[in-house]
């Protein structure tokens, strides 16, 4: 494992990090926080600190959303032209786009992850998210609606048509495993319906919510229509989920989380979309390109160390490939390379905090105690002990806890199956319904087991493959909506009825 040799960070992060960073973005300024309090964020491959944040509190909250409300009810935001919108979101992506390789090393070290996922996947993706609803804030079109009532006002017309309008103050809270991209999920549409937000990051992993803030004032976003509020989830994202002058909360979370927030938005009825918590099924059929599926497998589980909500932490293959598929999955986690997300060689960076490396050790442990099979992994390694081993295990009770829980790590738990109807049953055997992947070679496998597992997304001979286009969300208690694809727009307009009777 490489952590002591890593590649220098770049000047301009190093310049970037040298200066104080404990401030909020208010009303167009950076301001500190009411009571002065600031929070540790910490390299999680080192354990070093990398900077002091802003810990706000409810009064800094206040102050965020009342930016916000005004920057909306002001009317600017709201009636600057679709098409100028659109141009600036595109600018937005163009500057995410020339500030790459600054904001991939920063993701990396604040997060961990190993380099070439921030700068190949997330970051790149964060632009397209903007450019893709950069397009839509011209399409946001409502309906001309004949009118049906029976008895139509005698010698009068009825005119009745639909808008769409922006609904208002966002609140949008995002988790830490991929931080700039589920920024982006959440500003870009609610920047194209119009909207003004308040961005709570991840206590854990601000660094680019910080960076992406001053490229948004630096594309000309007006002051007060993105505002970014740093600081602890039970403080600054509960005071703004039962804020009363925010009107809808974008969540991504864990599913515990998403019922407090639910708790918090009951006071003014704020609208609420939930981005949850996953334990995805990879079925692989007897007929399916191992070649494909088994390092398809080991990448739906071990992609960003497994801290991502579609990972694939259930892997059910056919008992006919079983013991060549788990050989293989296996021999994939054994040779992949830990380190400093930095370092070139790096194929999986550590978990984002000793916290979340001890609880995904905790969970082999108990899967262990309780009679699994460990295959390979298990361990809990590196100078802050936050680096975990790719994990495959066996022979684990479905009841069991490694079964049913989010570990969010590199554990993957392997099950044979015997025919079509077990597996579907087992797939859908959980209280989370966000993704499923199928590998098959046979038409109707794929569709009968896409048709039959109840999940938001099913990918066929892929996992993972995540493209703007496609809506994403979750079935059951992974959430509710969904981001990215043309009808998250939708979940930051309201449709207004005109009826004249003329
Ligand atoms: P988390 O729920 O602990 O925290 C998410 C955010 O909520 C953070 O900003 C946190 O500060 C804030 N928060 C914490 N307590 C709060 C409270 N009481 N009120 C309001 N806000 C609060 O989640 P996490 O550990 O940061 O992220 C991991 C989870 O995110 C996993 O469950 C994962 O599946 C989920 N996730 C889901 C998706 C998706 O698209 N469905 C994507 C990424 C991550």
């Amino acid at each position: 494992m490489q952590i002591e040799n890593i590649v220098p960070v770049q000047e301009t992060v190093r310049e970037w990090l040298r200066k104080p960073r404990h401030q909020l973005l208010i009303g167009g300024q950076w301001v500190d926080p009411v009571a002065g309090g600031t929070l540790a964020t910490i390299n999680p491959a080192t354990g070093e600190v990398l900077a002091q944040i802003a810990a706000a509190d409810a009064a800094d909250v206040d102050r965020a959303v009342a930016a916000a409300r005004t920057a909306f009810d002001d009317g600017a935001w709201r009636s600057m032209t679709p098409a100028l919108r659109a141009r600036l979101l595109w600018r937005i992506a163009d500057l995410i786009d020339a500030h790459i390789e600054e904001l991939s090393e920063l993701e990396t070290l604040d997060q961990g992850k190993a380099l070439y996922v921030g700068r190949w996947a997330e970051i790149p993706m964060a632009a397209e998210q903007f450019r893709f609803f950069a397009g839509l804030c011209t399409k946001v079109t409502g309906d001309t609606i004949p009118s049906s009532i029976n008895y139509q006002p005698v010698g009068k017309r009825v005119a009745a048509f639909t808008t769409k309008e922006p609904v208002g103050v966002v609140a949008a809270i995002t988790p830490w495993n991929s931080p700039l991209i589920m920024h982006a999920m959440k500003l870009a549409p609610a920047l194209a319906a119009g909207c003004t937000v308040v961005l709570k990051p991840a206590e854990e992993t601000s660094l680019t919510a910080l960076r992406l803030a001053e490229l948004l004032v630096e594309a000309g976003v007006p002051a007060g229509v993105v505002n970014v509020v740093t600081g602890l989830g039970p403080v600054v994202g509960a005071a703004l989920a039962a804020h009363k002058d925010v009107d809808k909360v974008a969540f991504t979370g864990s599913t515990q989380t998403g019922r407090a927030i639910l708790d918090g938005a009951r006071g003014n009825l704020k609208k609420v979309t939930l981005e949850l918590g996953g334990k995805s099924p990879v079925v692989i059929m007897p007929d399916a390109d191992l070649d494909a599926a088994i390092p398809g497998a080991a990448n739906a589980i071990f992609f960003n160390g497994g801290q991502v909500c579609v990972a694939g932490s259930r892997l059910y293959a056919h008992r006919s490939i079983f013991d060549k598929v788990v050989a293989g999955v296996a021999a994939i986690a054994r040779s992949t390379r830990l380190g400093h997300g930095l370092s070139p060689d790096t194929q999986m960076g550590p978990l984002v905090s000793k916290r979340q490396a001890d609880r995904v050790k905790a969970y082999i442990d108990q899967a262990v105690a309780d009679g699994a099979t460990l295959v390979t992994g298990g361990g809990q390694k590196g100078p802050a002990g936050t680096f975990i081993e790719p994990t495959v295990i066996t022979n684990a009770d479905p009841a069991s806890r490694i079964m049913c829980e989010e570990v969010f790590g590199p554990v993957v738990v392997a099950t044979p199956f015997d025919d079509v109807a077990e597996v579907v049953a087992a797939a859908n055997d959980t209280e989370f319904g966000l993704a499923a992947s199928v590998w098959t070679q046979d038409l109707s496998a794929a569709h009968r087991l896409s048709s039959d597992i109840r999940a938001g997304t099913v990918w066929v001979n892929c996992h993972s493959f995540w493209d703007v286009a496609l809506p994403i969300g979750g079935f059951k208690q992974s959430g509710w909506g969904r981001e990215s694809g043309a009808g998250a727009i939708e979940k930051y307009l309201e449709i207004k009825t005109v009826c004249m009777v003329l």
